[in-house]
């Protein structure tokens, strides 16, 4: 029965996909994401109730009734791929009757074990319909009991950059090869949750905005940024990491200014100071004569938070040097936000600041103020995204 039923769901959704999304099958819960959770492992072990496993290279399934544990030596793959210097996708496995666990995280829909290029370890890939993606990666990526609306634009945000990695298959084009994933679970791009993550708030904020992105003028999905909280602007795209992003402008945040993450001060050195610069005229960022440096005088000139470069004093020359750059060079633990100045008070040097993270798109500090003082979700990516436009795809 759970066969038949599967079956007709398969056969449903590749109707609904072809009719709307030509990215990947569509279930009631959205086109499906590949979603790497596991990278690099050399031994795998999945388990679950009623797991059938499917072997690709020689199309074996095999269903195992009640409890099982399957276990996979990714260095015995090594010689699968010797010639290819490809991934190769090696099994899936999914449960008929319910979850499938894998390092203590449980998950529904498919997991793929897929091989490194070279065959010496393995990924495991999660294949999941992104409404169930977003209700899970909410409580991660913001708070789960955040008010709804702050929720919903955070949902609208990164199923847009979900979307835009699957339509525009970034992951592969990057790597070269078919990646057998879309976007990765971890900081690099968006931390996703398992199947408890997701609680009854998250998946209402999830379903309220099924299949809603934001596109750019010409229709395309958005690679739609968020970041914790910007400290009174946020960035472009490339202000921050030299990506022209079509869309994307700054835009005042008075929102997050005295919420959240307390504001920062942080001293450093003027060896330090001298570092950045030799790093900087090393990486020609700055054009300058290394070796008049380390007797130089520097001087900074007073600045605020709304300045995007840091006007220095090298002897006599005036140098303008982008936020962005020093935040490159000191860190995110000196540097938690590029929203900071920098003063040179009695001789000792202070980065002072507000905001954490990189400061491009969605503040999400920014979006529970106005959830707060009853903007919608609508109002809320307007404010942030003034270039982008709502659509609904699917
Ligand atoms: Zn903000």
């Amino acid at each position: 029965m759970h066969f038949l039923r599967s079956i007709i769901i398969f056969i449903l959704s590749l109707i609904i996909a072809s009719d709307s999304l030509a990215v990947a099958p569509s279930t009631g819960n959205g086109p499906l994401v590949r979603i790497r959770i596991g990278k690099s492992l050399r031994q795998i072990m999945v388990s679950g109730f009623d797991l059938s496993r499917h072997i690709i290279s020689t199309d074996d399934v095999k269903s195992f009734e009640g409890k099982k544990a399957v276990r996979f030596n990714c260095e015995t793959f090594k010689s699968m791929n010797k010639d290819r210097n490809q991934p190769i996708h090696v099994a899936s496995l999914e449960s008929k009757t319910g979850l499938i666990s894998f390092e203590s995280e449980k998950y529904r829909g498919l997991l793929k074990v897929i091989t490194s290029p070279k065959g010496d370890s393995c990924d495991v890939v999660n294949v999941t319909p992104m409404e169930d993606y977003i209700a899970q990666l909410l409580p991660k990526e913001m708070n789960g009991t955040w008010p709804i609306e702050a929720l919903k634009a955070q949902a609208v945000a990164a199923r847009s950059y979900a979307l835009h990695k699957m339509t525009s298959q970034q992951v592969s084009k990057i790597l070269g090869n078919e990646a057998f994933y879309d976007l990765e679970s971890s900081e690099k791009h968006q931390v996703g949750g398992s199947f408890f993550d997701a609680t009854e708030k998250t998946s209402n904020a999830s379903l309220d905005t099924k299949g809603e992105v934001l596109i750019d003028q010409e229709g395309r999905v958005a690679p739609v940024y968020f970041h914790a909280k910007c400290g009174g602007r946020t960035l472009r795209p490339d202000q921050v990491w030299n990506n022209r992003e079509a869309g994307y402008v700054g835009v005042n945040c008075p929102f997050c200014i005295g919420v959240g993450p307390k504001p920062w001060d942080k001293v450093v050195t003027e060896d330090r100071i001298k570092e950045f610069l030799y790093w900087a005229i090393k990486n020609k960022y700055l054009k300058f004569n290394r070796d008049g440096i380390e007797a130089a005088v520097v001087k900074v000139l007073p600045d605020n938070y709304e300045k995007y470069k840091v006007s220095f004093y090298i002897n006599d020359r005036l140098v303008l040097i982008e936020k962005t750059l020093l935040r490159r060079f000191f860190g995110r633990v000196i540097l938690p936000s590029n929203s900071f100045y920098l003063k040179k008070d009695s001789g000792l040097w202070s980065f002072v600041g507000e905001g954490l993270g990189h400061g491009v798109g969605l503040c999400q500090i920014g979006a529970l103020a106005m959830a707060q003082r009853g903007w919608d979700y609508r109002k809320i990516l307007t404010h942030y995204f003034p270039g982008h436009s709502l659509k609904k795809m699917y």
